[in-house]
């Protein structure tokens, strides 16, 4: 073959493999454009029935008390929240909070900064006490550490061996049996909430827990179940290992102690308020279960 023939031939297979790439690409297009309507269809179809579900579902677990069942806490009599800032404990933990509330448990909280990020320490610490009183925590069960080694900044790393020693002091101090945190991914990512983690996972590391006390930590849900309120009631059902679902009583609770927190108000805080899963649920792990530590 000489040179001109060889230059063609290789110019026709070129364009021939170009027209059938394309071919193939409009047609994969064209099964995608066909799927995705598809889909469209369907979710249609299955998003009604999807949210009476999960709407029968979240009245059915939460008002029949039937989320006993997935709670196990009825061995415990005492629980220590552990939060980074005033209003977490509403934000966050209001569910199990509550849950404990009804089985008149003892509640303690204890938070790790004043919230003073816009100087506004000393006004979140007393809407920190009246939003517990909501959630029915007496003021002398309310601890709020205002130390410059623990600032309200989300740039901010705390150090680990100051939470654990922090934390460990309260423990001996107040005695309870149960413990409840934050997860590695803090809820929001905030710093400051990983640091509370970070220094209970630093206690269980070191073998350093106090003797009959167990450790939990809330769990961080993708952005999108976060957001979907009480659709994410059938999912959590399935995957949660223990799992607290508030009735529409202790929703409102939750939310009017929100409401208390009034420097948070911002118009995204309401929008929290309503759409938020944590309003109303609360997943949550043992350390042990999650975390390569020692039992
Ligand atoms: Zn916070």
């Amino acid at each position: 073959m000489d040179n001109k023939r060889c230059t063609l031939f290789r110019t026709g297979h070129i364009l021939g493999g170009y027209i059938f790439s394309l071919f193939t690409a409009s047609y994969c297009s064209f099964i995608m454009a066909e799927l995705i309507a598809t889909f469209c269809h369907s979710f249609h179809y299955l998003l009604w029935p999807f949210v009476c579900f999960s709407l029968l579902l979240y009245f059915f677990l939460s008002h029949c008390r039937l989320d006993q069942w997935r709670s196990h806490s009825d061995t415990w009599n005492h629980l220590l929240v552990v939060t980074a800032h005033p209003d977490d404990e509403c934000m966050f933990f209001a569910p199990m909070l509550l849950h404990f509330r009804r089985r008149k448990k003892n509640i303690s909280v204890l938070c790790l900064s004043t919230g003073n990020y816009y100087h506004l320490g000393s006004k979140r610490r007393l809407e920190l006490v009246k939003s517990c009183n909501i959630l029915g925590i007496p003021e002398k069960n309310v601890t709020v550490i205002d130390e410059s080694c623990f600032p309200d900044d989300p740039t901010r790393i705390w150090n680990e061996e100051l939470v654990a020693r922090t934390i460990l002091q309260h423990i001996e101090d107040i005695s309870p049996d149960v413990l409840l945190t934050f997860d590695r991914y803090g809820v929001t990512g905030h710093n400051n909430h990983i640091s509370v983690y970070c220094g209970c996972r630093k206690i269980l590391h070191d073998g350093r827990v106090p003797n009959g006390v167990a450790f939990l930590s809330l769990e961080t849900t993708n952005p999108l179940r976060k957001y979907i309120s009480f659709l994410d009631v059938p999912l959590s059902v399935l995957l949660a290992s223990r799992i607290y679902i508030s009735p529409l009583s202790d929703v409102i609770c939750a939310q009017r102690a929100m409401f208390l927190h009034w420097t948070q108000l911002t118009w995204y805080r309401m929008l929290y308020i309503i759409f938020s899963r944590y309003m109303l649920l609360n997943t949550v792990n043992e350390f042990q279960q999650v975390e390569n530590v020692p039992r």
